[in-house]
């Protein structure tokens, strides 16, 4: 439960820090975690990637490490948290019947990838109150919320294990000064927000010219603006409290829904189901869904040309604080090779 997967860092990481190195109270916490930095020869801009906020939604993770072993960049700096909620990624949800791991297929040999909660692991922090209460808005949630790590920002030095992460994040993103925040996750195929960008105020017009260009790529994404009134949320506490513009993306993941079949390594990876052909039928769906369902490899393609499109876009309009960075495949290329072509094991 406490193994984590190798990752394999490639020749564009220029140092692998600690999130603990900004907040020292989570040292030889499981809340701590790797923090990758890949940094240019030039200087220019800077963005971070936020992978596994929700250890049940694989391709956030999954593109996080993609651009740790590929992302090579000549300008700028680009940081890369792979599992933002260390401790969501040590136990998995009851009754939910998902995989510990999934496996993928890579030309020099299979890779596992450990499969976690949307929580952080009840050993960690415990016991849930009956009501959560986000304390610099005051917004109540239900109990098990308290756990949630993406309803806790910007987090409490001396608040609960969860908040503390996200305290020590927020005080990354001022410390390194980062000027763009992608918090990369997944949704249900029967969830409104899908197949999106959600993007604070301050990185609206960011994220618009964003859209557009991933749309003249053939991609079909929508933009809605952070609700003010739904606090804790990375799109909203980390643009509200520092000076990052901050942004989150969607996928439609089959393994996480409510309406799907049997929930293994092959649905994660492949994607396909066929009780989700049946409810995109009945209009039951906010994705498209046919037999070809949505393979991982689409959905880490659709996150990475999201990263791509944003620091290219935030270079365009901030021409002092440009971002260039070689290595990391193009949505084509993903889609017609797969993921084992960029997850070889080295
Ligand atoms: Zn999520």
């Amino acid at each position: 439960m406490l193994v984590e997967e190798p990752i394999y860092p490639g020749k564009g990481v220029s140092e692998i820090k600690m999130l603990s190195d900004y907040f020292e109270d989570i040292k030889g916490t499981p809340g701590d975690t790797e923090v990758y930095v890949l940094k240019g020869e030039k200087p220019g801009g800077s963005i971070l990637v936020l992978g596994g906020t929700h250890p049940n939604e694989p391709s956030g993770f999954v593109s996080a490490i993609l651009l740790i072993e590929n992302a090579v960049p000549e300008q700028g700096t680009m940081f890369v948290v792979p599992r933002t909620n260390n401790s969501g990624f040590t136990h998995d949800d009851p009754q939910e019947g998902s995989p510990m791991r999934f496996t993928i297929d890579t030309p020099s040999g299979e890779r596992w990838f450990r499969f976690g909660s949307r929580a952080t692991n009840p050993i960690h922090q415990w016991p849930d109150p009956d009501i959560y209460v986000h304390k610099s808005s005051g917004q109540k949630l239900s109990g098990s919320e308290t756990r949630n790590i993406n309803r806790t920002y910007p987090g409490r030095a001396d608040g609960s294990f969860t908040e503390k992460v996200s305290y020590a994040i927020t005080e990354m993103i001022k410390q390194e000064n980062i000027d763009i925040t992608v918090d990369l996750h997944e949704a249900s195929p029967e969830y409104p927000t899908i197949n999106a960008i959600v993007a604070h105020e301050k990185a609206m017009p960011l994220a618009s010219q964003a859209l557009i260009n991933m749309q003249i790529e053939g991609i079909n994404i929508s933009l809605e603006p952070s609700p003010t009134n739904l606090r804790g949320l990375t799109h909203r506490e980390l643009g509200d409290h520092t000076d990052t513009l901050a942004l989150l993306m969607e996928t439609a993941n089959p393994s996480q829904g409510r309406l799907r079949g049997k929930t293994d390594s092959d649905l994660v990876v492949n994607g396909k189901d066929k009780f989700y052909v049946r409810a995109a039928e009945h209009g039951r769906l906010y994705v498209p869904f046919d037999e070809k369902g949505h393979p991982l490899s689409e959905r880490v393609a659709r996150h990475i040309t999201g990263v791509k499109e944003f620091y290219t876009v935030f270079g365009e309009q901030n021409p002092d604080k440009n971002i260039d960075i070689k290595g990391i495949p193009n949505y084509e290329d993903m889609i017609n090779h797969g993921l084992g072509e960029y997850l070889q094991p080295r």
